[in-house]
């Protein structure tokens, strides 16, 4: 008897459902099923995401070196079997790359998509896969399975959706509310820092101007990179070079005037926060325990893990510490994460970059943050493959979230750059640390220190939290309407299993409905990384997908 066709679908086509998608694949060379794969998106690029899109600025950089991004390889049927960095070797035909570079996002979106289309060409007779240039509107279960709503078309019946979004549109936050109304009334721009093209073409138009930037964090090092690089200008050694086309000021701000630490320089003073084989050992066993009790647990769970190897790596470099100070440390970053960092935003860039080049000793702080970069993979596989009680959801990713500033840290060169662009007085901080905003006619009053400067055009620079609530994208709040989709706890993401598959407020699962991705945070950890896109979850979803009915 011929096995009938599963048909499957994934909404939400960038890396993460190019993930999903290969490790549909895989399962079903395995197991010998045959499936029918359409996959929804509306992008252009297919596989590349908004974030990586192979038609964005040169000038948006990837956070990770070259040598540190590590994806799995596609299904053997792929007739692309090339890394990343070789396939880079063979496009620039610039031999060798440097393994500490910092590239363009672009590059890394052209090689997801054309991963893609080498999936495509060479997929098993048993599987076909479609793609529908379209955006889901809706779904919905009837007796045959998920059907799927697109503006003009209705697609289905699914046995098996998942869901992978990424950031789908929100509600502005109340500040962000007031400031578009504001805008609107008095005809200022308060734009999106992304994508980069779009905000390198307004920009054009900014020379001898004020800027505020809403946000100090990854987003803002890009969009002072746009404002400068972007519009002609250049850096030689410690100098800026202006094209005359730059805005007069930039102001970033952020609620603590915190820029991110860049990461260490190169390989050699990255693997000083290499963590032993031994401490690998005791932190899964810490997050094992952590995790696996009924009791709500938070991350102190940790520290005694955390503690030893943070002292071992100031130890080993000469430094000086004592336990005490690295627990209080902790203890202070989880009753308040940033509290302990009083340096102001150029000394605090400062710092970082000295201690990245490896001429400062590395801070508890930094040590901790490189470490927890580190342990990122182990935390991802422990923490999303089990249920996580709420509380200890809500504890554990608000630690993993404040940490970015250290683990999700910027290219040094990027920072340098910031360094230099305040030095010159073009990127002025005074304001940077929560400062005080009036709404005027003319645009943002921002006060900084004794003074107070009008900028007359905002950027908003700060990512929308992964709040299923305030979520408008209407497939999703259709379904959150429905009870289908219910979030973990206030201000967290989706109610899911270790396999992405959905589950209710009663724990009952959604039969045939998955979710992965930002919009899960809290059911799973860590999840803004390309290499969270080709993870465990991906393979437990294809094999609970393509299991024998
Ligand atoms: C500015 C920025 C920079 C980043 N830089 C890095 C970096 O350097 N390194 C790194 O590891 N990570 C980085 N990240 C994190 C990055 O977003 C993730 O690594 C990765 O892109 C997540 O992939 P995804 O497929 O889950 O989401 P996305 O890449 O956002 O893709 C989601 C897709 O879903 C589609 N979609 C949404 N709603 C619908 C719908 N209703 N119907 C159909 N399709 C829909 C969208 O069109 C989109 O293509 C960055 C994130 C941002 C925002």
């Amino acid at each position: 008897m011929t096995q009938a066709r599963r048909r499957v679908a994934i909404v939400g086509f960038g890396p993460r459902g190019l993930g999903a998608l290969e490790a549909l694949v895989r399962q079903a060379l395995v197991t010998g099923t045959s499936v029918a794969i359409d996959v929804f998106d509306p992008s252009r690029w297919p596989g590349g995401g908004p974030s990586f899109s192979p038609d964005e600025s040169e000038i948006c950089l990837l956070n990770l070196p070259l040598r540190s991004i590590s994806l799995p390889p596609p299904p053997p049927c792929s007739g692309v079997q090339q890394d990343f960095s070789t396939w880079l070797k063979n496009r620039l035909q610039d031999g060798a790359q440097d393994g500490d570079a910092y590239l363009p996002r672009a590059l890394l979106g052209t090689y997801l998509h054309e991963r893609y289309k080498a999936l495509l060409a060479q997929l098993p007779e048993a599987v076909s896969v479609v793609h529908h240039q379209a955006r889901v509107n809706a779904a919905h279960q009837d007796q045959t399975g998920w059907r799927l709503q697109c503006a003009d078309h209705s697609h289905g019946p699914y046995e098996h959706v998942l869901m992978s979004l990424g950031q789908p549109q929100t509600d502005p936050d109340p500040q962000l509310e007031r400031w578009r109304r504001h805008a609107h009334r008095h005809g200022l721009q308060l734009c999106a820092a992304y994508p980069g093209h779009a905000l390198i073409e307004a920009a054009d138009a900014w020379a001898g101007r004020i800027v505020g930037i809403r946000g100090l964090a990854l987003s803002s090092l890009d969009v002072i990179r746009m404002l400068t690089l972007g519009l002609g200008g250049r850096f030689e050694g410690t100098r800026y070079i202006a094209s005359g086309r730059e805005p007069a000021r930039i102001i970033p701000f952020s609620l603590d005037g915190q820029p991110p630490a860049p990461k260490p320089l190169n390989a050699a003073l990255d693997a000083r926060f290499d963590p032993l084989p031994e401490e690998d050992a005791a932190f899964e066993a810490a997050l094992h325990a952590a995790l696996s009790g009924a009791a709500d647990a938070g991350p102190s769970a940790l520290f005694e893990a955390l503690g030893a190897a943070v002292a071992r790596v100031i130890h080993s470099v000469g430094g000086a510490v004592e336990q005490g100070d690295i627990q209080d440390w902790l203890q202070q970053e989880v009753a308040a994460a940033g509290s302990q960092e009083q340096l102001a935003t150029s000394e605090a860039l400062r710092c970082g970059i000295r201690q990245a080049e490896g001429q400062d000793l590395p801070t508890i702080g930094y040590t901790v943050g490189q470490l927890w970069r580190k342990w990122q993979p182990l935390l991802r596989c422990v923490y999303d493959s089990r249920p996580i009680p709420p509380n200890t959801a809500r504890t554990f990713t608000a630690f993993d979230e404040g940490l970015k500033r250290y683990s999700y840290g910027a290219p040094i060169e990027t920072a340098r750059q910031l360094l230099t662009l305040i030095e010159t007085g073009l990127v002025d901080p005074r304001a940077a640390d929560d400062p005080d905003i009036r709404l005027r006619p003319e645009g943002w009053e921002i006060q900084a220190e004794d003074t107070a400067v009008i900028a007359d055009v905002m950027i908003d620079s700060v990512l929308p939290s992964p709040a299923l609530g305030q979520v408008t994208e209407p497939l999703v709040s259709g379904l959150l309407e429905t009870r289908v989709l219910s979030a973990l706890d206030d201000g967290l993401g989706a109610r899911c299993g270790a396999d992405a598959v959905l589950v209710r407020e009663d724990g009952t699962p959604v039969q045939g409905l998955g979710l992965a991705g930002r919009l899960s945070n809290g059911s799973s950890i860590a999840s803004d990384s390309i290499h969270d896109c080709f993870g465990d979850i991906a393979d437990r979803w294809a094999a609970t997908v393509l299991q024998p009915a």
